[in-house]
């Protein structure tokens, strides 16, 4: 990927580029912004560019960027080049005492030590620079923070650290006073549904896909290019909406296994795609999907109800309609409280079935509760 091919993020390159073209590149960088809208994207670019042995200049408007045919572009493609260093919390296995170690779900201190601190004076092997990517700096605690200011502070002239972060308010002031933060926005919903059309998906798949993930390319992409032996995400989506709209408390546990086996089967796939990211966290995203897609019929039921925005599921408005019918703005708010309670379960480490069991049985609680009050 080179700088030029990233869309819909002209302000966050643009500035990057001015940087560069005035010589100001910055030696700590933090890039802030949700998952998936391109901030690991443009970081490699960019490392890519600083690392390349025979920089272009393209015209029109007028920046530098890498050539993509040098030794050092090649090696960068190839995925090993030893002046990209791409610091993740995987790589616990890899230090010191982390032999069996499982990935945490926080940054451990032992991966910044040993793959950032320890390494920061080593010279560049090929060029002039050498790029260090900490990924999920939103994960770094306190301590470890602490333990950084130093090389965010003063780094050899060679390095250029870019903070991947989706969380900024996380980050101590300490640390954000140290990096020059660049900021990257939602990526628009024409711009993900021509992306989505353009892999092969119909308009009204891609749309919605765009709107569940609110911006973030990275997230559409990775939903919807799901395919299963029974079939597509897209179709399980669509059996979700109708159950969501008319299952009640005796349905809770059956559509609880179902959900799980779906998870489980999204997990598996991203699993085969990822093999860098620790289960734990690709688990807990397709679990947290499923939830988020739960809740959107809740919150488009909403919208309706009060007559704001488009519908995230606008491809079964007759189903929302239908289920508007039966429950309020207020009701259905509520639900979506729900889920946002349920969601939180998924990052305290709460067993998958009981999950699920909870979340439908609150859901289909509700109504009861409702129809008792009416
Ligand atoms: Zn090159």
């Amino acid at each position: 990927m080179h700088l030029r091919e990233i869309v819909c993020q002209e302000k966050a390159v643009g500035a990057l580029e001015q940087a560069y073209a005035a010589g100001k590149i910055a030696h700590a960088y933090l890039f802030a912004g949700d998952d998936g809208v391109g901030k690991r994207t443009t970081a490699a670019a960019l490392a890519k560019m600083l690392l390349c042995e025979n920089r272009q200049t393209c015209k029109s408007p007028e920046f530098v960027d890498s050539c993509g045919k040098c030794h050092s572009c090649q090696t960068f493609e190839a995925g090993g080049h030893p002046d990209f260093r791409m610091i993740t919390k995987e790589l616990v296995k890899f230090t010191r005492e982390g032999k069996n170690k499982t990935t945490p779900v926080q940054m451990p201190i032992d991966v910044i030590r040993e793959f950032l601190i320890e390494r920061i004076a080593n010279k560049p092997s090929m060029g002039s620079y050498v790029v260090f990517v900490l990924d999920e700096a939103e994960k770094v605690n306190n301590a470890s923070q602490n333990a950084m200011l130093k090389v965010l502070e003063e780094p050899p002239g060679h390095c250029v650290i870019i903070l991947l972060c989706s969380r900024p308010d996380l980050m101590l002031p300490t640390t954000l006073s140290r990096c020059q933060v660049v900021r990257f926005g939602p990526v628009s919903e024409d711009e993900i549904v021509k992306r989505l059309v353009q892999d092969g998906l119909a308009k009204t798949e891609a749309v919605f896909w765009a709107r569940f993930s609110q911006g973030s390319l990275g997230q559409a992409i990775a939903w919807s290019s799901l395919r299963f032996k029974e079939g597509s995400i897209y179709g399980f989506k669509k059996e979700l909406v109708e159950r969501v709209c008319s299952f009640g408390l005796a349905d809770v546990v059956d559509m609880a296994e179902w959900m799980g086996q779906t998870a489980r089967k999204i997990s598996g796939e991203w699993v085969d795609r990822e093999q860098n990211v620790s289960t734990t966290d690709i688990n807990r995203r397709a679990q947290k999907g499923l939830i988020k897609m739960t809740s959107l019929v809740y919150s488009d039921v909403m919208r309706l109800g009060l007559a704001i925005g488009e519908l995230v599921n606008d491809d079964q408005k007759s189903l929302i309609l239908r289920l508007a019918d039966k429950l309020d703005p207020e009701a259905a708010a509520v639900k979506v409280e729900f889920c946002a309670t349920m969601d939180k379960w998924v990052d305290s480490s709460v067993n998958e079935k009981l999950i699920f069991e909870q979340l439908l049985f609150n859901l289909s609680k509700s109504d009861i509760l409702l129809s008792s009050t009416a």
